[in-house]
């Protein structure tokens, strides 16, 4: 029995955290228990499954989050690996409900599996994003290795100078990761500096955010399109790194390129 059962499209959505689960695995992108998902699956929940009980106690947030009254996620589990997480979803991840004080949630379905770490920092931007009044519902946090090499040279770090030598090796790049990448210096991971930070740099226009040192966290309408923007960056990366190992420095796309890129998809940077 799963809560999943009779509900094909909140089991869509589940299915396609699966399904980027194991993208990232395979990537190499999830060692261990490393990363994160947490989608708001509140436009899925049904009045059944608003009427059933709690399986555990109320617990802390840790944080007042008025946005998110009456909100549900889909959380993956504290501990647990993208790779099992990819074959077994509920058993690696559980649906939690927010309490209307919006300072608590319970755990709902279908295990009580405890959710990630990282709660009140993914909370945290899903509770910005509904106050923006944003679509987005999918929050991802992950280690995609060639991003995150750049991020150990001060270089790259400074505001939008990766992010126009990742536009300028394929026009894909801009065209599918058009806000590009921001970039956040090194803090401790699960501190709320981090999470302001990331709010702060996601407010600033960006869907994807770089942790200096660490990894990606990237917001979009659903996983799968927050997968897709990590990995058109990843891949400019990959070729930025092909060119310097045949021993030069590449050219990257021209900026009136760039420019008559933007114009022509009516990107918006
Ligand atoms: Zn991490």
């Amino acid at each position: 029995m799963s809560i999943l059962d009779n509900r094909a499209a909140l089991k869509a959505q589940i299915d396609k955290v699966a399904e980027v689960a194991g993208y990232l695995w395979t990537k190499g992108w999830a060692e261990r228990n490393g990363g994160n998902i947490t989608i708001n699956i509140t436009d899925w929940v049904d009045e059944g499954m608003r009427a059933l009980p709690a399986i555990t106690e109320p617990k802390a947030i840790g944080t007042t989050l008025p946005q998110l009254k009456g909100c549900w996620f889909y959380c993956k589990g504290t501990g647990r690996r993208m790779r099992d997480l990819a074959r077994r979803p509920m058993e690696n991840g559980s649906i939690i409900r927010i309490l209307p004080d919006c300072a608590h949630y319970e755990i709902v379905a279908d295990a009580p599996v405890a959710p990630t770490s990282e709660l009140p920092s993914h909370l945290s931007v899903h509770n910005y994003l509904l106050a923006k009044g944003s679509p987005y519902r999918a929050s991802l946090h992950t280690h995609p290795i060639e991003l995150v090499a750049l991020t150990h040279s001060k270089k790259w770090m400074e505001k939008d100078v990766a992010t126009r030598m990742l536009w300028s090796m394929i026009p894909e790049t801009k065209a599918f990761c058009p806000r590009g990448l921001g970039m956040v210096p090194y803090m401790l991971p699960s501190s709320v500096e981090l999470a302001d930070a990331t709010i702060r740099a996601i407010d600033e226009d960006y869907d994807v955010v770089m942790w200096e040192k660490h990894g990606v966290f990237a917001v979009d309408t659903d996983v799968m399109s927050a997968f897709d923007q990590v990995d058109v960056l990843n891949k400019a990366a990959q070729i930025y790194i092909s060119a310097k190992n045949m021993g030069f420095e590449p050219d990257g796309m021209t900026d009136a390129q760039m420019q008559e890129l933007s114009q022509a998809f009516g990107l918006p940077k």
